[in-house]
């Protein structure tokens, strides 16, 4: 095939070589949960396009709202003019997060929605008077993106640190949170963060976690509680806290927003990934009107705006994306998929290769003991007819939440069969 040579002599994939790439697959067309392979073949769709995907692909309702705006307008720049569909997308957003954020800044993607809030953080302190309050404190295990401020708080070592050695700022980290989600809480886990806290709140603008679920660094998820308790430390220390809720946001997990399990608001919200419902790259970054209102009085304003901020055609679709949401019953969605991924990836944990195997709202993880052989794994998933994408010792799946229960017992299946003939 010329297209997939010329693919693999010029065209980056995510996280990979150009002299010695991994295979890739062609997808000619997807619809609902099935990606259309160029050879005919139709997988079932276990990862949702890394979290994003929620409500399936080329759905009639995303496609018209993209359809109306593309006839009006498909992109006009934000500095000095605004538009219907960044007003009601902003609409929303100030009306279903947890409520003293209602500042929303929206930007191009994960990462940049990071950087925003890092932004937020340090100009917030500066105009306070405390301009050594720079550092952030993130937790092991996290993964917050691929620039440079959002690697800075990426776990130390699965993240790019050692690459990018003396290039990036040194923030400071706390142990990845030990109680389960689900598990009786134990407030010893808090007492290293607390260390960190106090001993560093003079040089710290900000703790930066994903509640309850860590995504890409371990896909490991931790007792609320303990976000309980960042708030209360970060209060009593005079440091903002952030929530990174780009994997979590909008019903992930089980609640709309991973946050509302400890019942908590940040100071500054990151969400992206399905904020489009998986249409186009669009991220939001939300604040309170206390960190906005002291940022802009002091500089007079917040220092960041891409040219692409506010796309109307990103907006439009998100908008439509979260109506389509919340009239949809997701929460009884996301908990029967819930419950039959425990009953389905349960059986992994008898594999002797298999350590652990943890669920939490549409999530489904199986850990190994050993790292997968993404060249080994991946053909054999193809062949089985589902599209899974492990990395580390983590097999995972977040399928579309409209995913049917057949559907996602081939997925469970696929990924049992093919574990325990690869044992063999
Ligand atoms: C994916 C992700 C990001 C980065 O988002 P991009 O859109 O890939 O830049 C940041 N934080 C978390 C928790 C993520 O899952």
């Amino acid at each position: 095939m010329q297209a997939l040579a010329f693919d693999r002599a010029h065209l980056w994939h995510p996280y990979s070589s150009m002299s010695d790439p991994p295979p890739v697959y062609p997808v000619v067309s997807a619809a609902g949960v099935r990606l259309r392979l160029a050879d005919g073949r139709e997988l079932i769709d276990g990862m949702a396009s890394w979290w994003a995907a929620i409500h399936g692909y080329n759905h009639p309702r995303l496609n018209r709202a993209l359809d109306e705006q593309l006839g009006r307008m498909v992109h006009v720049m934000f500095g000095g003019l605004t538009h219907a569909p960044a007003i009601e997308l902003g609409r929303r957003l100030v009306a279903l997060t947890p409520d003293p954020l209602e500042k929303v800044f929206l930007c191009d993607s994960g990462s940049v929605a990071v950087e925003v809030a890092v932004k937020m953080a340090i100009q917030y302190w500066q105009v306070r008077g405390r301009p050594g309050k720079h550092r952030l404190l993130a937790l092991r295990g996290g993964y917050h993106g691929d620039t440079f401020a959002a690697m800075s708080v990426c776990d130390p070592v699965t993240g790019m640190h050692h690459l990018f050695e003396g290039a990036l700022p040194k923030q400071l980290f706390a142990p990845r949170p030990r109680c389960r989600f689900g598990d009786p809480w134990d407030p010893s886990d808090i007492a290293e963060l607390a260390r960190l806290l106090e001993t560093h709140r003079d040089e710290l603008a900000a703790v930066i976690l994903e509640p309850v679920a860590q995504g890409a660094g371990g896909m490991w998820f931790y007792h609320p509680e303990y976000l309980r308790a960042v708030r209360g430390l970060c209060d009593a220390h005079q440091v903002l806290l952030i929530f990174d809720e780009i994997a979590t946001g909008f019903g992930r997990t089980g609640r709309l927003f991973a946050c509302e399990h400890a019942g908590i608001a940040p100071d500054i919200l990151c969400l992206g990934k399905a904020l489009t419902g998986g249409y186009l790259t669009l991220a939001a970054t939300l604040t309170t009107a206390e960190v906005a209102g002291t940022i802009s009085r002091g500089a007079g304003c917040f220092m960041h705006g891409p040219t692409f901020m506010a796309n109307p055609l990103a907006c439009a679709v998100a908008a439509a994306s979260l109506d389509l949401l919340l009239e949809g019953d997701w929460q009884a969605r996301v908990r029967d998929i819930e419950r039959q991924l425990r009953e389905e990836l349960e059986p992994c944990a008898d594999l002797a290769t298999v350590e652990d195997v943890r669920v939490l709202g549409a999530i489904g993880v199986v850990e190994m003991h050993d790292p997968v052989d993404l060249h080994r794994l991946t053909p054999r998933f193809v062949e089985a007819g589902v599209w899974l994408r492990p990395f580390g010792r983590l097999i995972y799946m977040m399928p579309p939440y409209v995913i049917e229960p057949e559907d996602l017992s081939r997925l469970t299946g696929a990924l049992r069969r093919v574990l325990s003939e690869v044992e063999r």
